[in-house]
């Protein structure tokens, strides 16, 4: 299984989220099934073009000018970051994290393929893959459905439009700027590979050239991924993947999520509840339960009160697990154990259905609370196939755990003394007190906390 893993220019936000537990659910329940699952998820490190980084320049070199950093310390902060919030959010590491850096080569050799094919041109240093010639002996856009021609509007506008035969051909390998930092010498002239190039040349490296999935989100299958069929097509004779999987997005109280909107929320933000939409921090498991009550297909959207909702609906969950584990036996049952596997295996085996999954476990929870209260009876094989159940499809294949026991968590308390000590530091300012005002803030910066001045007071975020 290969899924395209983050570009690691910034912070992690719900989106990275869904894409990743979407495909640790399929990785989690396979492993279940005893299949042996190779997963390849890329780390994109090479700076790509896109339209809102200054011309020439890509946002990695961006913000490694500004913050004076090398491009590679910037990317290894954020991969560090997206390790950090996956890891809190009971996400499995994927069993090949491969950097599309270490792999320059690779993707070079697949490009000299593609040209060999003739299904490439190279340009003022450039290498651009022939969309049309492709497309009169094959079907560019046989994952999305589209012609050719529809997908010009949605192209994006990149530079070099003038080295290009067509509008619809993309760059495999684009000569680099003088000022563009991250560049490579090739057999083309210095440069960089196309963004779709990495995941085509990593995915064949470790997956062969056929593998069984291939996923990532909606927004990926255009044109990422019906360009890496191109390019497999064109270097490997064969579409690379037997399935496609695409994981829907999230929208935020019915909005698309975007920086310009205001309501892009980043992980980190969700766990300290430090955003301007967020009436109090959730706990990463909060996040991953509200993930999986959708199906990964279906589009999902945010709100507080959904939040709030799943935090609720899986507090009980895990509360009855904690009953089970307490239940005493009879010597008769009263209760239908074996057909409660049988739906949560039915409700996995049609695609992945994590809510039907949760529903069915619901009913579970009816049974154990009846059970503890009397009402019911169970028996010492139905009590030990209960508790596989709940072991096994909770805790092992959606990946739930409890976190700090008690109304209050560690981070409920971190965030609020946080906030005391803001507090304190401006009242600290109104008295003149700038020395003290100053000792807060810096002893919170030590610890790594980052304050900034607002016009009403300050707000914060961990390093
Ligand atoms: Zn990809």
């Amino acid at each position: 299984m290969y899924v395209c893993g983050p570009t690691v220019y910034g912070e992690a936000h719900l989106g990275h989220a869904r894409s990743a537990i979407a495909f640790d659910l399929v990785f989690r329940y396979l492993k279940y099934l005893d299949y042996k699952v190779r997963y390849v998820r890329n780390i994109t490190d090479v700076g790509h073009l896109e339209n809102d980084a200054d011309e020439g320049e890509d946002k990695i070199a961006k913000k490694a000018r500004l913050e004076e950093l090398e491009p590679m310390e910037i990317a290894q902060h954020y991969t560090n970051r997206y390790h950090d919030d996956m890891d809190a959010l009971n996400v499995l590491r994927p069993s090949i994290e491969p950097h599309a850096s270490g792999h320059i080569i690779e993707q070079m050799e697949m490009v000299e393929k593609i040209l060999e094919s003739g299904f490439a041109y190279k340009s003022q240093g450039s290498v651009y893959f022939d969309v049309r010639k492709y497309n009169e002996k094959h079907h560019y856009g046989i994952l999305s459905g589209r012609n050719i021609d529809d997908s010009l509007s949605n192209t994006r506008t990149l530079d070099g439009q003038d080295e290009k035969r067509d509008q619809v051909d993309f760059a495999i390998w684009k000569n680099a700027a003088p000022e563009h930092i991250m560049r490579w010498n090739s057999p083309w002239g210095s440069g960089f590979p196309g963004w779709h190039m990495e995941c085509s040349a990593m995915s064949t490296k470790y997956l062969g050239e056929k593998f069984d999935i291939h996923g990532g989100g909606m927004d990926l299958r255009f044109p990422h991924h019906e360009s890496e069929i191109a390019q497999s097509v064109a270097a490997n004779g064969e579409s690379p993947a037997k399935y496609w999987m695409h994981n829907n997005m999230i929208t935020i109280d019915g909005q698309k999520m975007g920086k310009s909107l205001g309501n892009f929320i980043t992980l980190s933000e969700f766990f300290t509840g430090n955003h301007d939409k967020l009436e109090k921090p959730y706990k990463p498991m909060t996040i991953r339960f509200f993930i999986l009550q959708a199906h990964y297909r279906s589009t999902l959207d945010f709100s507080n009160e959904a939040l709030q909702a799943a935090e609720k609906g899986m507090d009980k969950l895990l509360t009855a697990i904690a009953t089970l584990e307490k239940l005493k036996t009879s010597n008769q049952s009263t209760v239908d154990v074996k057909s409660l596997q049988e739906k949560c295996f039915a409700a996995m085996d049609d695609d992945f259905n994590s809510p039907i999954l949760i529903a069915h476990l619901f009913e579970g929870v009816k049974m154990i609370n009846s059970i503890n209260d009397g009402k019911a009876e169970i028996n010492a094989e139905d009590l030990s196939l209960l508790k596989d159940i709940y072991h096994s499809f909770a805790l092992d294949v959606l990946g739930l755990k409890a976190e700090d026991a008690g109304s209050s968590t560690g981070d409920d308390i971190s965030a609020d003394l946080i906030e005391m000590l803001l507090k304190l530091r401006q009242e600290a300012k109104l008295n003149k007190d700038w020395a003290l005002a100053d000792k807060i803030r810096n002893q919170l910066t030590e610890m790594g906390i980052l304050i900034k001045d607002t016009k009403d007071g300050a707000s914060w975020e961990l390093k």
